[in-house]
């Protein structure tokens, strides 16, 4: 166990300086273009894969390699920096990958984490399939359902995925589906949905407010045919999870074990309050510049205290989410797990603060902050969605509040 710290180490301050030159020289200066097309940038996934920040290795390093739990959240907060959309387009398949260490086997995650990202040679992508069209926040509804042929060891999956990140561009689709609809949320596993599998399509794309540079779809799951070895973690792991749930219906004093998707959500939750740093201080960033350069009334506009103090709480504000996702990065990976939903706690602070300091930079802009010609707007569009993925804004206020109080808030 690492002790708690905020100071950064060598690798970490090289590998902060390496991601920000990439988003700064790369990132940045493709942002506009890809925002206004709505398509998913290869090109610029194409160069991150050249320098290895998307790719297998680069990930295992900085998530298993890292003690302290820092590193994920230092190189995200610079890649987001840069342009959400185009960071989310490079970071998504950590969302499949994610899922499958989170609940397969070791072989599981060797085989499969890698097919998520392919080579530079020939990238390849991941997707993580949960949401539905009736079923976002309350993962226990899924319908997509997983139906096993023991004489076949096959399983054959049917239903439709919604808002899935990659969703049917993508190489490994990992699917979370109902197996005892009768369990709800206890009643499920995850499922490998390999490269060109018969019966996966994508549905329509949604054309969104913000991040447009990441590809958001449908997934359509008709007769998908995959093997018994593409449930992660194992048969005889989910038969006994399952025993144990209808155990515990008929005695509620049995645990029955954790929902597949909300373990992979509880281990990425202080990476998404990350990317909202990133974005808020891009925009934080910029207004503190144009407050300096920009006259009014024959004086920066800064040396107005109503705009100087809106500059001041916008830092404040930053550095707080910034304490806050650094301190859950750090319990995530050190054992100790979370006491308070510190993890939700961090994400509903950074998303918060990506939303409300980018309103504040279009209001220190004026005008042209309203404008295409401006970054800000762009930034305000993209800062929305860490209010909404990977659990709501009211979500993370209701796991924390269970968490506060041990009891079951409805
Ligand atoms: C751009 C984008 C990318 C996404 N990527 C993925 C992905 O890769 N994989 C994936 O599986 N999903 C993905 N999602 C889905 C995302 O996680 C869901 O949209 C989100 O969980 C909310 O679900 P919903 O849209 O169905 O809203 P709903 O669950 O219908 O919620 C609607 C409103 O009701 C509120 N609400 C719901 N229940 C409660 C409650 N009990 N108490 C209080 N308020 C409540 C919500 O907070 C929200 O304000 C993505 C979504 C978007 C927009």
């Amino acid at each position: 166990m690492s002790e708690f710290s905020m100071t950064l180490n060598e690798d970490q301050l090289q590998i902060q300086k390496w991601v920000h030159d990439f988003a700064e020289n790369v990132v940045r200066p493709a942002a506009e273009e890809w925002d206004e097309r709505e398509e998913f940038p290869w090109p610029i996934v194409q160069q991150a894969a050249d320098i290895g920040l998307y790719g297998f290795e680069f990930i295992s390093q900085a998530m298993l390699g890292d003690p302290t739990g820092l590193t994920m959240p230092v190189a995200l907060e610079e890649l987001f920096w840069g342009d959400a959309g185009i960071g989310l387009a490079i970071f998504g398949s950590s969302l499949a990958a994610a899922g499958i260490a989170g609940n397969g086997t070791m072989e599981q995650t060797l085989e499969w984490v890698p097919q998520c990202y392919g080579t530079p040679e020939k990238i390849a992508l991941g997707a993580f399939c949960v949401s539905e069209p009736d079923a976002g926040s309350d993962v226990s509804s899924l319908r997509t359902r997983a139906v096993y042929d023991e004489a076949k060891d096959e399983w054959t999956l049917n239903g439709t995925k919604a808002w899935i990140t990659n969703g049917g561009i993508a190489d490994v689709h990992v699917v979370v589906a109902t197996v005892d609809p009768a369990l709800k949320g206890r009643g499920q596993a995850s499922f490998i949905v390999g490269p060109g599998t018969p019966g996966l399509s994508m549905g329509q794309k949604y054309k969104k407010h913000g991040i447009r540079a990441s590809h958001t779809s449908e997934v359509v799951l008709d007769d998908v045919k995959i093997p018994g070895a593409n449930l992660l973690g194992g048969k005889e792991k989910l038969d006994e999870k399952i025993a144990r749930a209808h155990e515990a219906l008929k005695n509620p004093s049995i645990r029955s074990g954790k929902q597949p998707a909300m373990a992979t959500f509880e281990a990425t939750r202080p990476a998404v309050g990350a990317q909202a740093v990133g974005v808020a201080r891009a925009a934080y960033e910029y207004a503190l510049q144009y407050a300096q350069e920009r006259t009014a009334f024959g004086k920066p506009i800064i040396m107005n205290q109503s705009i100087a103090f809106m500059l001041a709480d916008m830092a404040t504000q930053i550095e707080a989410a910034r304490l806050m996702v650094y301190r859950a990065a750090w319990l995530s990976g050190n054992g100790g797990g979370f006491v308070n939903a510190e993890g939700s706690m961090s994400k509903l602070m950074a998303g918060r603060t990506a939303v409300w300091v980018t309103e504040r930079a279009i209001q220190i802009l004026g005008g042209y902050g309203y404008t295409r010609e401006y970054p800000v707007e762009r930034w305000h569009r993209d800062a929305k969605i860490f209010d909404i993925f990977e659990g709501t804004e009211q979500i993370q206020q209701l796991v924390i509040s269970r968490a506060i109080s041990g009891l079951r808030i409805e």
